[in-house]
């Protein structure tokens, strides 16, 4: 109900400075709740948020104990990012557990060929669009206004749910955007002119984030089914024409 209360009250006006402790707290604990209660539960591992306050970095990271719990850690530069909202924090708290459960591809082990258990960095952001902020906002009919919104929802043809998920995305790119001087400016709905021809397994540019947000996004009828850790067409929508964006992911590699 608190998750419910505080993103009905959202609207589209420029992100309110950062997040204060104690709703970045409810927000971590209701995720956690919702996700052990609901469809992304994982062979009983547990799911332990860190938030830690203590730290400057822009970061968050993925990591597991020594019993295969699934760890979250994000750092206090991040939850108090001025670009940091409510939805912008739940976009990263899916990537980093799409980083757990996202499936393939997923990343080398140190410098050999072997797989770890890591999502690639694409794959991450690819589950937390396509599974995880639509299990977590299905149920709740937002509606917001603005320029953005109203091109979100054209280019999810009217569905609600993958408009947000858009947005959240695009939220997020921006945000590290705003940490790389380099980055440009972002467009939402633009589409990478050149494919890559291997894929990338570490962070793309904020561009190719947001563009695999709103893919994951559009990709969310299957929200149930999960991905695969080794075959990373199921449950991707490759065969209806959509899938991950060729700004960082090579399918032919794969076939
Ligand atoms: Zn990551």
């Amino acid at each position: 109900m608190i998750l419910t209360a505080i993103l009905l009250s959202l609207s589209s006006k420029p992100a309110r400075a950062a997040l204060d402790v104690r709703s970045a707290e409810n927000l971590a604990s209701h995720f956690k709740t919702k996700l052990n209660e609901g469809e992304l539960k994982s062979d009983a591992k547990q799911l332990v948020i860190q938030l830690k306050w203590e730290s400057d970095r822009v970061n968050a990271h993925a990591t597991r104990d020594d019993q295969g719990n699934m760890l979250v850690t994000v750092d206090g530069g991040m939850l108090r990012h001025q670009l940091m909202t409510e939805e912008t924090f739940m976009a990263v708290l899916c990537h980093e557990l799409g980083h757990h459960l996202g499936g393939a591809p997923r990343q080398f082990r140190g410098n050999t060929q072997f797989r770890g258990w890591s999502s690639a960095e694409g794959q991450a952001d690819f589950y937390a669009a396509s599974k995880c902020l639509p299990a977590l906002w299905s149920n709740q009919n937002v509606e917001k206004s603005g320029p953005e919104w109203d091109k979100a929802l054209e280019l999810c043809k009217g569905d609600r749910v993958c408009a947000r998920v858009g947005l959240a995305g695009f939220a997020l790119a921006q945000l590290f955007a705003s940490e790389r001087p380099d980055s440009g400016h972002l467009e939402l709905g633009h589409q990478t002119q050149f494919p890559v021809f291997t894929t990338v397994y570490g962070h793309s540019t904020p561009q190719c984030r947001a563009e695999t947000f709103l893919a994951g996004a559009r990709c969310a009828d299957d929200k149930d089914t999960p991905f695969d850790p080794q075959n990373p067409f199921q449950g991707d929508c490759s065969e209806a024409g959509g899938g991950r964006p060729a700004c960082w992911f090579a399918p032919e590699e794969f076939r």
